[in-house]
């Protein structure tokens, strides 16, 4: 559920009218609800609840400083990977103490900045990189709180490109080499093993794969216990799918979800982390767009939108589906076409849509891309010279630029002519 909706034949973002943003701001742009985001990151929160737990928001899926700071003051935690998005955690006023950092390739640098401000956990994908945090937390004289993310070999079924547990992926070490490692850990004076960590992937369908995840997470941690090791910690990872409009098996809800994690860890007595991301913000948020060109190919029209894959590159990255709606509603189901809905960036898998059946529109008119709120403006890029898509946060009946389109000239200036030339 999100707050996008008509009202009077005109989308709504809560109580603001998208055209009077559009109007505003010009397109395209990236609007956000925040009774959404607050409803969605509230459900993890129930559905965790007589559990000792902490929703540790995957920031990657959206960072914006103003996301940030309403999902903090609501008393999110944050799943960090890098130093920038540390620094913007703890800027939007996250404490240290709510965060972790996650990441396969975390460099000394990344280590330092981290334990200086006394980040709450590091999730480990490997022995070379414990090594590293021993040393580097040594060199400051502390000690690293740490989980061990491990791989469990299992399939998330989920596009190729986000499955993150299965033996093939980069990410963790095998769990079959978990007791080694585990003790390896334990004999660093510079480590502090907390807990364990698991993250199978991303838009999950299906609760089995992490059915399986967990029950092994379960048996590791019992086994570690046994050797001796103080796991007080579960990190569960993320992963959770939003509904993005097209098939009919919707995604498991958080309650099902928080009954799993019950079911399969609740018996242990840990403390849960959950890091999710998509889920909190991907419904959250909008991506506006106007139609350039109406354009006629030989058997097909084509949608040429302001908008391209450097501002939304899930389509081309990994053939999402987007549901993309007029912003003016349809008046009826007669005036629906079938269009190819594409960028204006020269590449040909800047393509949003293929054959898709919308309302018939004509040059100048507004669409709206549903659920891009998660992975959308944060992967975007000046590919083409184009300015970096500006983001909108709407509240009720007010609404803020949280950034701004920078200008070409300031994008130009960035540049700089070696003396040479
Ligand atoms: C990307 C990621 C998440 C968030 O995944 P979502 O699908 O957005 O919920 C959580 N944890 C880790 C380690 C990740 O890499």
């Amino acid at each position: 559920m999100d707050h996008f909706e008509y009202r009077h034949g005109s989308l709504h973002a809560e109580g603001v009218p998208v055209e009077e943003i559009a109007a505003m701001v010009k397109t395209p742009f990236y609007c956000y609800s925040t009774a959404t985001i607050t409803r969605h990151f509230n459900l993890f929160g129930e559905a965790l609840s007589g559990v000792d737990h902490l929703v540790c928001y995957a920031m990657k899926a959206a960072s914006n400083q103003a996301i940030l700071k309403t999902l903090a003051d609501l008393g999110a935690g944050m799943d960090v990977v890098s130093a920038g998005e540390y620094s913007r955690a703890v800027a939007a006023g996250v404490p240290a103490g709510r965060i972790v950092f996650s990441g396969v390739g975390k460099t000394r640098e990344e280590m330092r900045v981290a334990l200086e401000g006394r980040i709450r956990q590091f999730n480990l994908e490997s022995e070379p990189e414990m090594h590293a945090l021993n040393e580097v937390a040594l060199g400051l004289g502390v000690r690293a709180p740490v989980a061990i993310r491990v791989n469990p070999d299992v399939d998330a079924e989920t596009h190729s490109k986000i499955a993150t547990g299965r033996k093939r992926d980069k990410f963790g070490i095998p769990i079959s080499r978990a007791r080694d490692v585990y003790r390896e850990a334990a004999s660093l004076p510079g480590i502090d093993v907390v807990g364990i960590d698991v993250h199978i992937g991303s838009q999950l369908t299906d609760l089995a794969p992490y059915r399986f995840a967990y029950k092994k997470v379960a048996e590791l941690a019992a086994t570690l216990r046994s050797d001796g090791h103080d796991i007080r910690r579960l990190d569960l990872g993320g992963g959770l799918g939003i509904p993005y409009g097209r098939s009919n098996d919707l995604p498991p809800l958080p309650i099902e979800y928080g009954r799993l994690v019950k079911e399969t860890v609740g018996h242990l007595d840990c403390e849960i982390e959950i890091e999710p991301g998509r889920l909190v913000v991907g419904n959250a948020g909008i991506l506006v767009s106007s139609v350039i060109y109406v354009k006629s190919g030989e058997d097909r029209e084509f949608l040429i939108l302001d908008a391209a894959m450097n501002d939304l590159i899930r389509p081309a990255m990994y053939d999402a589906y987007h549901d993309i709606v007029p912003v003016r509603e349809s008046p009826s189901e007669e005036a629906l076409a079938r269009y190819d809905i594409a960028g204006p960036v020269c590449e040909s898998s800047d393509m949003f849509a293929r054959d898709r059946k919308i309302a018939r529109v004509a040059q100048g008119d507004l669409l709206a891309f549903r659920s891009a709120g998660a992975y959308g403006a944060v992967m975007a890029s000046e590919y083409n010279t184009r300015p970096l898509v500006p983001e909108v946060l709407v509240k009720g009946d007010q609404f803020a630029i949280i950034r701004e389109r920078p200008a070409i000239d300031e994008m130009i200036k960035r540049d700089t002519i070696p003396v040479w030339l």
